[in-house]
């Protein structure tokens, strides 16, 4: 038995819907990705954990003077409401969190530029901002073929710098309302905040001959809002799926773990989750396969390397064995790979870039109706990971040293927000 990129793209085909963290679809397709995993012959489970997750029932927003008009909106998840009937606030547009525009947000409703990083949440929060507001998309957007993105205040924010009245809108409104002078706004915003389940699936397959050293692979399977992830990451996800198939039949030397992972798109929930249930038997762990975002017709192939030069330059020599062409570098991913290079773990992400005009992500353009991705493509990264998983596996000593990079390490800890980035 061989892997088939066919097969692969068959179940990316059936699991393309939006599978968004502790949603009843995530936790579906958990379930289809267990049955799949148990009729490959591995055995299989599903891990659950905690998500703090937060329901928006009501977000208004009106400008009311110089003119009156109500926007679009939508509220932050894990946002603080506000009181009941809303509150009216003086508006202003903070272009930069520079503290000349700082100065002026005390008591407003303080649009900015971008996404709501959490450097910008700290010094919003500092300086007493009454209301965010972000926007998403751009200016041409036509409201028919877009949305309106939903957010989420993560507890890496809300945690150190407490929550906040926060809302998000179009670009093209964004745009108006500061065209058009705004000066006050209404706002109400009404919001619920729980714990919800997401799932990791979890499948193993013992080593027959080094059982004690384990190679773990991960691939993301949750999708954000308005997405039907097919890009990322059930295109990952069903590689992996094909690398267990093929290894169920042909049993490795060395352990192998196959981690579907749920709530990455949360901040690498699921993964982080894992790796503190599973910390005792990292200690086993030689080297972490991650694939995130595959199939891309128009695209090339990158893998980001969490480990050393030498690791980068072994496994820039195995592309070559096989011809493809792949930029190999020591270098960070924003993906579950961190949590395991976090804990000492080696890491190497197969990636196969959509390339511009030609890749979406992160909104409902990620989706077959779109037509960037085909399954010969998807065939590329499943030839990359079974050739990386086939050599490593079959080394008489296993051939990635231990070892994380100091400037990985840095880069890690900036991620975790341990540290701050360097100027
Ligand atoms: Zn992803």
């Amino acid at each position: 038995m061989n892997v088939s990129a066919r097969r692969a793209y068959a179940l990316l085909k059936e699991l393309a819907y939006e599978r968004v963290s502790c949603s009843a679809a995530e936790k579906q397709a958990a379930q289809r990705l267990l049955a799949e995993a148990q009729s490959a012959g591995a055995q299989a489970h599903i891990e659950e954990f905690t998500v703090p997750c937060g329901k928006v029932h009501h977000a208004k927003l009106v400008v009311t003077k110089p003119y009156v008009k109500e926007y679009q909106v939508t509220g932050y998840e894990r946002a603080a409401s506000t009181p009941e009937g809303g509150v009216d606030l003086p508006f202003y547009y903070a272009e930069t969190l520079l503290p000349v525009h700082l100065e002026n947000v005390k008591g407003k409703a303080v649009l900015i530029n971008g996404r709501l990083r959490r450097a910008d949440y700290e010094k919003l929060q500092k300086a007493g901002a009454a209301a965010i507001l972000t926007f998403s998309g751009s200016t041409i957007d036509r409201i028919s073929e877009t949305d309106c993105d939903i957010r989420k205040l993560r507890e890496t924010m809300t945690e150190p710098f407490g929550s906040a009245v926060a809302l998000n809108m179009r670009a093209a409104d964004a745009a108006e309302i500061v065209r058009r002078g705004a000066t006050e706004m209404h706002i109400e915003l009404s919001a619920e905040n729980y714990d919800g389940i997401s799932q990791n699936v979890c499948a193993v397959i013992e080593g027959t001959e080094k059982p004690e050293e384990i190679i773990s692979f991960g691939a993301h399977y949750d999708s954000v809002y308005f997405s039907t992830g097919v890009y990322d990451n059930m295109s990952g996800s069903v590689i992996i799926m094909e690398l267990l198939r093929y290894f169920a039949a042909h049993p490795p030397k060395r352990t192998m773990k196959f981690n579907w992972y749920g709530s990455e798109e949360q901040g690498l929930l699921g993964s982080k989750a894992w790796t503190a249930a599973h910390e005792d038997e990292l200690a086993k762990h030689v080297l972490m396969i991650n694939i995130d975002v595959a199939a891309a017709t128009l695209g090339q192939n990158i893998a980001p390397v969490l480990a050393t030069e030498a690791a980068v330059g072994y496994v820039d020599a195995l592309m070559k064995e096989i011809g493809v062409a792949c930029q190999v570098k020591l270098d960070i991913y924003s993906s579950d790979c961190v949590p395991f290079a976090d804990k000492g773990v080696p890491a190497v992400n197969l990636c196969r870039f959509g390339t511009a005009g030609a890749g979406y992500i992160h909104d409902r353009r990620d989706n077959f109706k779109s037509n960037y991705l085909d399954e010969k493509s998807l065939n590329i990264t499943l030839q990359q990971a079974l050739h990386l998983a086939q050599r490593v596996d079959g080394a008489a000593s296993f051939p990635i040293e231990k070892k994380i990079a100091p400037e990985i390490k840095d880069k890690v800890d900036e991620y975790l927000f341990r540290k701050e980035p360097k100027a």
